[in-house]
């Protein structure tokens, strides 16, 4: 079994979904005692997400290259970027680490297209929702993607920042999630992405009547996956 590198505290509410997920997937595959090998680099947030409101994307891919330095450093395998938003950087951390990363479209785009659909809607951060980098990857994989208009994408993104990445789960906000994947549905959507790993702690699959893709949990079996089938 390889060793995976975690960047992560963005936020630290979603990162542990991720040690679970990676732990489960490696005991229902070894059995027994077994569990993930894996480091951690977990960052202070509120540097980041100044970094980010600033939009110093430099001094942000520095921040995350040095994490992922450590995480070569340390012993690991391959990087693990646990958000979405931080894959705006992804070359920075390829380049740090000088490892594989493990990409956080990739793992969704196999479980979006394993279901036989091509048409999805992208929840997340307004800089996911906005810029091209996640949506051009999910593409690539030959999907479509759908994105909430400005209103519901400013929504969203608030949400992400005022309340989940600070561990509140509002039931207010719930429905307003549900409206804006109704309205996905309705501009042809036929799957949700929740683009942003956070999301997954505020609505599930009895929230909408399309399938839900939860990116943190696809992301950790993907690469449980990896550290299990690499040579
Ligand atoms: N965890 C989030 C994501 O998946 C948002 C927080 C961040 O900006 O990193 O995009």
């Amino acid at each position: 079994m390889k060793t995976l590198g975690l960047i992560g505290g963005m936020s630290w509410e979603s990162t542990i979904p991720y040690y679970r997920v990676i732990n489960e997937t490696v005991k229902q595959a070894l059995g027994g005692l077994h569990s993930a090998k894996l480091l951690l680099a977990s960052i202070d947030f509120a540097e980041l997400e100044a970094l980010q409101r600033a939009g110093d994307w430099d001094a942000a891919g520095r921040l995350m290259a040095d994490a992922a330095g450590a995480l070569r450093a340390g012993g690991a395998d391959a990087v693990v970027i646990c958000a979405n938003t931080m894959h705006i950087v992804v070359d920075a951390v390829e380049a740090a680490a000088q490892l594989p990363v493990l990409h956080i479209a990739d793992a969704t785009a196999d479980a979006v297209r394993a279901q036989g659909l091509d048409t999805v809607g992208l929840l997340g951060t307004r800089f996911t929702m906005e810029q091209p980098f996640l949506r051009e990857r999910l593409e690539s994989h030959g999907l479509r993607v759908r994105v909430p208009d400005a209103d519901a994408r400013a929504l969203v993104h608030r949400v992400i920042y005022d309340e989940l990445c600070r561990g509140e789960i509002r039931d207010a906000s719930r429905d307003g999630y549900r409206a804006v994947m109704a309205a996905l549905v309705d501009d042809g959507a036929q799957g949700v992405i929740l683009g942003c790993t956070e999301i997954g702690l505020l609505v599930g699959d009895a929230d909408a009547s399309v399938p839900l893709f939860d990116t943190a949990a696809l992301h950790a079996r993907y690469a449980a996956r990896w550290a299990l089938d690499a040579a």
